[in-house]
């Protein structure tokens, strides 16, 4: 059977026989102002606007703008006595002849002679999933009942209490920490205003629908406005509970207890599902134990004993805190000074204070003790995104009563430096290589470090040590919605779809800093989770890392099109230009390969070309991706434009193949698995995908090599990050008469490599990333020998804790051998000889494979390694070196290694799609 919800969205039906309405909106607050403004700009005519009396010396938003357009504005104080209407309040209402009332959220109660006076009668909008949450508290209960759904209803009023018949229902996901605040802004306000504007344009062309609601699963529940129904009964309540009462309540009326005797509303509410931490112990009235304050908050516990976490107390004065700093002085936000564009900012802000307060406002007014309650605060959030292009939280003007404090958080907030709080994180501490190291262990979701929605943990081991460091959330499918949601809104309506390309630039430089600064324990984290030698990933892992960043944060203002000369339709002319655009919503999945050394898919790919992603970093490796989620946050990346999702492939990784609203995938793994994401992709929405896959490179050293720059360049070429190198040089070809030479030395230099602990500063070659990985390749070798190959070295697991193999030499491998078409991604050198001459012959035998990833030759004679490098089928030739990768150099494969570019300008195209205009004068 068909949902109501599924139902009305099944039949609504076109707008082109759209006929224009005469409306009275009945309501108030900046949702009815918002409401208003759409209903005109479908060209509807609104006859009245009927609206509170001004509070004080204030007026509501709906006053304000139908005044500015000069329509007719009424402010009843009410409009029936004794149960009847007031033939005054009837007789002005009717004069403005209506033909649909609009109610988009009235506190009146309004009679049923104005209801169903006009020809269409009267459509209200209600914020539940209607008949469930009846009554004025709706969004409210929706939580405290721990609802899994939310959503609006708009629906024919009647004169019963939210009971008419429906006209329309959109539903959302409820998230675990959802406040009413939250889900407010994300949904209920700006998809309510635009069903609004949808349902009156369906009444103008007679295709609304009026569903009788079914008393079935109703519920009336009270209006939240005696304080005592706020007061947090810890009694009656288990730590879920108290979770969604608190979070029920937030804002607004704000659940309230007294901590140590003293008066408190709380909160920013989440479930705490980690040990509880050591703290400062406070008296909870009603609550069995003590809370705890600590660095992240305010531990209160439920009946059943289990904690929850909230981050704000509000005292009776109306003044907010962190939780963290109960029993504290407060820090004082530093002073800045204010640029020309600044001090005009703040005049701005001043006359949106003004317009609200409708006083002088000066440095010491103080928004709430001058009146302003907690609808002026969604009005002046709403306003500041409007009018200064700020998006500030509720939360920021709570923080920030006074007006000369609110200015210093709208001015660092417009130079995109995060005012917020403190980032609230369950970190891991590790004391190693002389730093005192902690990172995050939670998905990183809209800013947010949370857990995941299905319990389960990735365990993180230390490669050197089969150690366990940490375990690390693993996200479900859920997660992957909830993120893809929070990147979707960020991108439609956000922060960073407003920002310049120039600020966007100069956050991507600001992080590419930040990295700078934390470079070590980057470094750190990728030889703690990945086995790389720490040296190496501080100058290669890290700093091409922060490279990238600084390179296309570079790119960021010059993405721009084209004109193009059309035929003229005559006698007019045409100007056609091209627009590149950001393609939507990115996805990128990444290989276990230490991970910053893959940043070149989150750098190059979104923030440049504007697109927001979701990333999710392999299973066995995601430590450093964290830790970069962390600083993007410091950097002052807007919620939502970065989100870092740890998990298993099979669960989160092909939710973010399948889900409906990436539009592009970016994915570096192996061949096998990157067709199974092209089929997700091609199958759940045509989404596009560039795929960074195997290598399997061939490395052709001639006789006039240089032979010790061959030597060394093809022994980093195959044991550079032992062996976990996607461009590895995989197969060798040698010329004949230097191959016993060039093998001699290999094997020379091989036993002086260090094999050692990778935070050592001596150590040449660490563990391999993983024990399944090891396993493989003390497979792979086997199969060499069962096969053949001579196994001139290694071939073994070195004799130590940890996932050491040893570097290993193939000689004499046959073309048709398993180890001479397979990638080993492991410290494996396989040699196979080439005969004098014959040039030919060799590049069909270094062709004859799937793979086309990359390639290298190593010749004195330019002309030969020219011919060479025209004739080789990969996306990357190195002459005379290897592995000399860089970010403004283009890098992606051919054939079964994939296809798109990561690096240089032709990776920004991956992520931009092309509008092409054509204007007529
Ligand atoms: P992989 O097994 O293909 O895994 C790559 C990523 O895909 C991992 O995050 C994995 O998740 C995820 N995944 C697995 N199944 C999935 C599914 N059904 N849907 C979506 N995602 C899924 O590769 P790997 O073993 O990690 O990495 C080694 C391979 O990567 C080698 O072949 C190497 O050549 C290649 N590589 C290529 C490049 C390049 O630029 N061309 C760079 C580096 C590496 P889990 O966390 O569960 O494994």
């Amino acid at each position: 059977m068909l949902s109501v919800h599924q139902f009305v969205r099944r039949f609504s039906t076109s707008q082109s026989m759209l006929s224009k309405l005469r409306i009275a909106i009945i309501g108030q607050s900046t949702f009815a102002s918002g409401v208003y403004k759409l209903l005109r700009q479908d060209g509807h005519k609104v006859v009245g606007v009927f609206t509170v009396p001004d509070q004080g010396n204030r007026e509501d938003p709906l006053a304000s703008v139908a005044k500015e357009d000069s329509i007719k504005v009424f402010k009843f104080p009410r409009w029936r006595q004794k149960g009847k209407v007031l033939p005054d309040v009837l007789d002005q209402y009717k004069s403005v002849d209506a033909n649909l009332n609009v109610l988009p959220f009235c506190t009146q109660f309004i009679p049923m002679d104005v209801i169903n006076y006009p020809e269409n009668q009267s459509i209200c909008y209600h914020p539940s999933l209607l008949p469930c949450h009846r009554g004025m508290s709706s969004i409210n209960w929706t939580l405290i009942h721990g609802d899994k759904k939310a959503g609006f209803t708009i629906f024919w009023a009647d004169d019963g209490l939210d009971t008419g018949p429906i006209l329309l229902q959109k539903e959302c996901e409820v998230y675990p920490d959802d406040t009413v605040d939250s889900l407010y802004n994300r949904f209920l306000y700006p998809e309510g205003m635009k069903a609004m504007a949808e349902a009156v344009n369906m009444v103008a062309n007679g295709t609304a629908h009026r569903i009788p609601q079914s008393e079935e699963g109703a519920t009336y529940e009270s209006a939240l406005t005696k304080k005592e129904l706020s007061e947090i009964k810890f009694d009656q309540l288990n730590a879920e509970q108290l979770h969604n009462f608190i979070r029920g309540m937030d804002k607004v009326p704000g659940a309230w207890t007294h901590l140590n005797g003293q008066f408190v509303r709380v909160y920013g509410s989440r479930i705490w599902s980690v040990p509880v931490p050591s703290g400062q112990e406070v008296t909870v009235e009603g609550m069995k134990q003590p809370a705890i304050v600590h660095k992240e908050g305010l531990v209160l516990f439920g009946n059943d004993g289990k904690p929850i976490n909230v981050q704000k107390l509000m005292f009776e004065d109306g003044k907010m805190i962190n939780a963290a700093k109960y029993g504290q002085s407060q820090d004082e936000i530093q002073e800045i000074e204010l640029t020309e564009e600044e001090l005009k900012l703040a005049d701005s802000v001043k006359s949106i204070w003004t317009g609200i307060l409708n006083l002088q406002v000066s440095d010491e007014t103080d928004f709430f003790k001058s009146g302003a309650g907690s609808m002026d605060v969604a009005r002046l959030v709403e306003e500041l995104k409007e009018k200064c292009n700020v998006q500030l939280e509720n939360e920021d003007v709570y923080l920030s009563t006074v007006f000369k404090e609110f200015i210093k958080i709208v001015v660092l907030k417009s130079r995109g430096v995060s005012s917020g709080p403190l980032l609230d994180f369950d970190s891991v501490k590790i004391k190693t290589n002389n730093l005192d190291l902690e990172f995050p262990r939670q998905l990183f979701i809209n800013n947010q470090f949370v857990d995941s929605t299905n319990d389960k943990k990735l365990k993180s081991i230390d490669p050197s040590s089969e150690k366990l460091l940490c375990e690390v959330e693993s996200a479900s499918r859920q997660d992957v919605h909830k993120a893809v949601m929070a990147a979707k809104v960020a991108f439609e309506e956000g922060e960073w779809s407003k920002i310049n390309a120039r600020d966007r630039g100069r956050l991507m430089y600001r992080l590419a800093d930040l990295m700078d600064e934390h470079k070590e324990e980057l470094a750190t984290l990728e030889s703690l989770d990945s086995g790389a030698v720490y040296t190496l990933a501080l100058k290669t892992h890290v700093g091409m890392s922060i490279d990238t960043w600084r390179y296309f944060g570079g790119w960021c203002d010059k993405i721009q099109g084209s004109t193009i000369p059309i035929n003229h339709a005559r006698p007019n002319r045409n100007l056609t230009f091209t627009k590149k655009e950001p393609i939507g919503v990115c996805g990128i999945v990444t290989p276990w390969q230490c991970f910053l050394q893959q940043c070149k898919q989150p750098s190059s790919k979104r923030p440049s070309s504007m697109g927001n992603f979701v990333l999710k970093p392999a299973q066995v490796s995601p430590l450093s991706a964290l830790k970069l989620a962390e600083l993007s946050v410091y950097a002052g990346f807007p919620p939502g434009v970065i989100n870092i999702l740890p998990g298993t492939g099979s669960v989160c990784g092909q939710a973010i193949a399948d889900h409906p609203d990436i539009r592009k995938l970016g994915f570096t793994g192996s061949t096998l698995i990157g067709q199974q994401i092209m089929k997700s992709c091609a199958s759940s929405n045509l989404k596009r995908v560039s795929l960074e896959l195997g290598g399997k490179s061939p490395l052709i050293i001639f006789s006039d090599c240089d032979m010790d720059r061959a030597v060394r360049q093809g022994m980093g070429g195959v044991f550079f990050n032992k062996g976990e190198n996607c461009i590895a040089a995989g197969r060798l070809f040698i010329e004949e008469s230097i191959h016993d030479e060039f093998v001699k030395k290999v094997v020379e230099e091989i036993k002086k490599m260090v094999i050692g602990h990778p935070l050592d500063r001596s150590t040449a070659h660490g563990p391999q990333n993983h024990k399944a990985h090891l396993d493989k390749l003390v497979e792979y070798c086997d199969i060499g020998v069962k096969e053949g190959a001579t196994l001139v070295c290694g071939g073994k697991r070195v004799k130590r804790p940890g996932f050491f193999f040893e570097p290993t030499v193939f000689t004499d491998v046959q073309d048709d051998m398993y180890i001479a078409k397979e990638e080993s991604f492991g410290p494996v050198m396989i040699v196979s000889k080439f005969k004098e001459s014959e040039i030919d012959d060799v590049i069909k035998r270094a062709n004859s494979t799937e793979f086309g990833l990359a390639s290298g030759v190593f010749t004195r004679d330019l002309s030969k390694a020219m011919y060479v490098s025209d004739r080789i089928d990969a996306g990357t030739c190195f002459i005379n070196c290897y592995n000399k990768t860089d970010v403004a150099a283009p890098f992606g494969g051919f054939k079964q290694s994939g296809f798109g570019k990561d690096l240089g300008e032709a990776a920004l195209n991956e992520y931009l799609r092309i509008k092409c205009v054509t204007v007529e004068y």
